[in-house]
C-alpha cells in the first residue's frame, strides 16, 4: 500500500519476482477476471466506462480467483476501505495465508511532484522513474516518445491524494491490528526502497 506517486507497483513486481508470487494490481486483473467470468463482464465493463468502483462483492471474487492455487499474492490497489480490507482478512485465513502489509510512505508534495512528471510508453506501457521522468523523452524499451498521463493534472491529483487518506487511516489502523505491517520510506530510488522492503520483511521474520 501508499499513495499514488509512492511506486508501489513498482516495488510490488520487483517483491514477486523475489518471492516467485503472484503480482495483482486489480485493473489488469479485473479485466483478466471478467474474460473469464461472462456473469460478472457486464459489471466490471460498465464500472470501468463510467469511471466508477468495482462492487466489493465483485473484487472479493476476483481476489478469490486469484488466490487459487497460488502460493503467496502481492495485491495492489486493493484494499480500497475498510470493508474490503475485513473481507481479505477473512478469505486469506480461509486460505491459510497470512496477512503483511507493506506500506510505502511519501509526503504529498513529493507525490505530486512525481506524479505531474509522470510519462508512459503508449507502445508497451513503460514508466520511467522519477526522477529520470523528468528529463527523458523516449521510452528505453522501444525509442517511442514518451506522453503524460492524462489523468495527472494537478487538481485531479490533490483530490484522490485526499480522498486516499480519507479512506486508507482508518483501514491501515485496522490492518495493523490484524497483523504485520511494514513501513518504508518511499523517498530514496527504485532499489534503495526495494533493499528497505526486503529488511522490513526479513526483521518481521519472513
Ligand atoms: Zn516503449
Amino acid at each position: 500500500m501508499g499513495p499514488q506517486g509512492s511506486g508501489k507497483g513498482t516495488q510490488g513486481k520487483l517483491l514477486a519476482d523475489e518471492l516467485d508470487y503472484v503480482y495483482a494490481e486489480m485493473s489488469p486483473t479485473l479485466k483478466e477476471y471478467a474474460k473469464l467470468n461472462l456473469e460478472d463482464k457486464e459489471k466490471i465493463e460498465k464500472c470501468i466506462a463510467e469511471g466508477k468502483l468495482v462492487p466489493d462483492e465483485i473484487v472479493m471474487r476476483v481476489i478469490k480467483y486469484k488466490f487459487e492455487g497460488s502460493l503467496g499474492i502481492i495485491l495492489d490497489g486493493v484494499p480500497r476501505n475498510k470493508n474490503q480490507a475485513t473481507e481479505i482478512v477473512a478469505l486469506a485465513q480461509e486460505y491459510g495465508f497470512k496477512i503483511i502489509t507493506v506500506y510505502i510512505d511519501l509526503p504529498d508534495d513529493e507525490a505530486i511532484k512525481r506524479l505531474l512528471a509522470r510519462k508512459i510508453c503508449p507502445v508497451d506501457g513503460y514508466e520511467p522513474p522519477y526522477p529520470e521522468s523528468l528529463t527523458k523523452e523516449n521510452c528505453d524499451k522501444c525509442g517511442a516518445k514518451l506522453i503524460t498521463r492524462s489523468d495527472d493534472k494537478e487538481k485531479i491529483i490533490k483530490k484522490r491524494l485526499l480522498e486516499y487518506h480519507e479512506k486508507t487511516e482508518p483501514m491501515m489502523k485496522y490492518l495493523e491490528e490484524q497483523g504485520k505491517i511494514v513501513k518504508i520510506d518511499g523517498m530514496p530510488t527504485v532499489p534503495e526502497v526495494h533493499k528497505s522492503v526486503i529488511d522490513g520483511l526479513k526483521k518481521i521474520g519472513i
